[in-house]
């Protein structure tokens, strides 16, 4: 099932188009969006999606309807969902026709798909991949644009798509200097000696997941310590527990790096459990 609702227009059936043919989204990935969990009718930690995809558009300089359309557009679609149901919510803001216009704006809600669910559920396995710039390179230069969540996903997808040719299930990007930053769609988040921990964003150009802040914001529930630190890959083997994070996906436990077995922690089920997620 999938809902579309429409800036301007409410929600339409699924099948109608609704972009011009040169519009800067489809053909040059300039835009930006955000996909946030549905749970019990309402998008999940709205704000901090709508907080992140504006400071995403004021970084490609990239006008934006006002927040409250983008509520009300959320809202409509969720109306039009059963509300049993969980779901993945995209919003999505593009620079409009390249011959000018206005934005294009539209949100999507679709199930939640099978590859997320089944990490969820089962944990992944996932290779190392370098990205080819050092930990501190791409925070150094604005116009690479890191840490905006861009719809330019071309190479993210790829990736995901060798993983998958390699018999994983997700790609953990390394730096040139050996860190590891994050997935192409999921943040790094390990617990090590009673602290919850994920990959610096500011310093390192990786994007600051919902999720992942989420889970460090509350970690003193589950009476740990939480704080940003560099990680190199093979220094994940001695953690308690490492999840991939998203929020769609929620916590998937990473069960094998490099072919190198991790876990299973039984910390999995309180993760999931903090963040409101089916385990
Ligand atoms: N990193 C990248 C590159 C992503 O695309 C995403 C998800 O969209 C994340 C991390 C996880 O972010 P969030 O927890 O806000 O979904």
């Amino acid at each position: 099932m999938t809902v579309v609702a429409v800036l301007g227009r409410g929600v339409v059936p699924a099948d109608t188009p609704i972009l011009r043919a040169d519009d800067l989204g489809a053909v040059r990935g300039d835009g930006v969006f955000e996909t946030v969990h549905v749970r019990s009718g309402e998008p999940w930690l709205l704000d901090a999606h709508l907080d992140r995809m504006w400071r995403s558009a004021a970084r490609l300089e990239l006008p934006m309807p006002s927040r409250s359309d983008l509520v009300e557009l959320a809202a409509q679609a969720c109306a039009a969902w059963p509300p049993a149901g969980e779901g993945a919510l995209r919003l999505v803001c593009t620079r409009g026709p390249e011959s000018g216009g206005p934005p294009s704006v539209w949100v999507t809600l679709n199930e939640i798909n099978e590859r997320q669910l089944r990490g969820r559920h089962a944990g992944i396995a996932v290779r190392t991949l370098p990205l080819g710039y050092a930990v501190d390179a791409r925070s150094a230069v604005p116009a690479l644009l890191a840490g905006a969540k861009t719809l330019s996903y071309a190479v993210n997808m790829a990736c995901l798509r060798w993983a998958a040719a390699e018999g994983a299930d997700d790609v953990l990007w390394v730096s040139s200097d050996g860190y590891a930053l994050e997935a192409p769609t999921s943040t790094l988040v390990w617990l090590t000696d009673g602290v919850l921990c994920t990959v610096p964003p500011a310093s390192t150009g990786v994007l600051a997941g919902t999720t992942a802040a989420y889970l460090l914001a509350h970690a003193g529930e589950l009476g740990w310590a939480a704080e940003e630190r560099l990680v190199r890959p093979a220094e994940l083997a001695s953690a308690q527990g490492v999840w991939l994070t998203s929020s769609a996906r929620g916590p998937a436990e990473i069960r094998a790096l490099d072919g190198v077995a991790l876990g299973p922690s039984a910390e999995t089920p309180r993760v999931a459990k903090l963040l409101g997620f089916p385990t």
